[in-house]
């Protein structure tokens, strides 16, 4: 049976809470002979700092290094706002994107009919929506040098951010959503502002050829960022996969979250190269949240983010295709029966907790199963 190293970081404050019904899942699969799940668990964030001084230690680096999958919860809270920078729990987050090269965070926006009367956009238009936006995270104005404050000495000063991509950026992260989209609807639509960038021009360019050269069974389209925001909330079932530059794609992918109704919904991924001989890829998967200390501890938090990411561990580490079907149909399958956690619920019906949309999802698993 195959086996899976995962490497559990649930962190702060609602983050073990979600993490805990991931276990059930895991726990289920190897009870089953399923598959073979070998877990580890170490700190990130804040529970990091008060053990180690640190939002991550070296130890649990080396960790997330050899795992197949590291599984992320949340960082951060009220407790170490004052911490300093460098330590700061966020720090944690970033050490792993960076050291594990994680250049591809892939999120998808599902709008379960279930719940569609919860997006803000009117139900028609929500319904069944089923789109991933893969955005680069490693390049781009986040990361281009000159960054920086200069005085102009004459009472101005001047704030500097630089917009770079190289051909090899640009083709990796093409390469991710062509491969992806040949696993969904076969169609990428690609998006810069080459109209007013150079690196939207390259973008365009690189990307262009890449469909031609490597993936001419694809459809591919391109739109400009700015039409494609529009577009988004106008008439997102026209996409399927969208690729984008680290800027656009941190806005673009958090208007696709408030199609989906619920911040507790919402699944991610960041992956990093395929290693030519092992052929696998670094890979850290985590809910779109975060800590949520308002809710922590008292039973509230919606765990379907972190078991939506586990599910994409199944299916983008772990090559367990209809596990992974049967984990998103248990979801879909529990909303149906109209079990509800309080952010998602409707007026009338009483919510669940955490733990008891955890056994749910379990349950609904079983069944599948049987
Ligand atoms: P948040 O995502 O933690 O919470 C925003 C709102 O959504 C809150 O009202 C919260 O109760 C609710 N919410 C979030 N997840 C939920 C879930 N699973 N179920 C039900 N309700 C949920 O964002 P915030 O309040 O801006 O930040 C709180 C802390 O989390 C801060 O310290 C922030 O820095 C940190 N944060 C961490 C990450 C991360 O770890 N990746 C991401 C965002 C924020």
């Amino acid at each position: 049976m195959a086996s899976f190293k995962l490497f559990l970081l649930p962190g702060d404050g609602i983050g073990p809470e979600v993490m805990a019904e991931v276990e059930k899942i895991t726990a289920f699969f190897n009870a089953n002979g399923l598959a073979h799940f070998e877990i580890e668990k170490g700190l990130v964030g804040g529970s990091a700092y008060d053990a180690h001084g640190q939002a991550i230690s070296n130890a649990d680096m080396a960790l997330a290094d050899a795992a197949d999958a590291v599984l992320f919860g949340a960082v951060g809270g009220p407790k170490w706002d004052g911490v300093a920078y460098d330590v700061r729990p966020e720090a944690g987050l970033l050490r792993l994107r960076k050291d594990l090269a994680l250049f591809a965070n892939l999120r998808p926006a599902i709008c379960y009919p279930a719940l569609a009367d919860a997006s803000s956009l009117k139900r028609e238009i929500v319904e069944g929506l089923d789109i991933v936006i893969v955005r680069e995270l490693t390049g781009g104005v986040y990361f281009g040098e000159p960054k920086q404050i200069i005085d102009l000495g004459n009472g101005q000063k001047r704030g500097i951010d630089t917009q770079v991509y190289d051909t090899y950026e640009i083709e990796r992260i093409g390469r991710v959503a062509f491969d992806l989209a040949r696993k969904r609807r076969n169609k990428v639509t690609s998006s810069e502002k080459r109209n007013v960038m150079k690196s939207g021009v390259l973008w365009n360019e690189v990307i262009t050829a890449l469909h031609k050269r490597e993936f001419p069974d694809v459809t591919l389209e391109h739109q400009l960022a700015d039409a494609l925001g529009m577009q988004l909330v106008r008439w997102p079932k026209q996409f399927d996969v969208i690729v984008t530059d680290n800027l656009f794609g941190d806005m673009l992918s958090d208007v696709a979250a408030m199609l989906t109704g619920s911040l507790g919904m919402l699944p991610s991924a960041s992956l990093g190269e395929t290693n030519p001989k092992t052929r696998k890829r670094k890979a850290l998967y985590e809910p779109v949240h975060g800590s949520a200390p308002d809710i922590t501890g008292k039973g509230l938090a919606n765990p379907i983010a972190m078991i939506g990411s586990f599910g994409m561990a199944l299916r983008y580490s772990f090559g367990l295709n209809e596990a992974a079907d049967k984990l998103e149909a248990a979801i879909a399958g529990v909303l149906d029966a109209g079990l509800r956690t309080a952010d998602i619920s409707n007026e009338g019906g009483a919510p669940v907790s955490t733990a008891q949309m955890g056994d749910a999802i379990v349950a609904a698993l079983g069944r599948a199963y049987a």
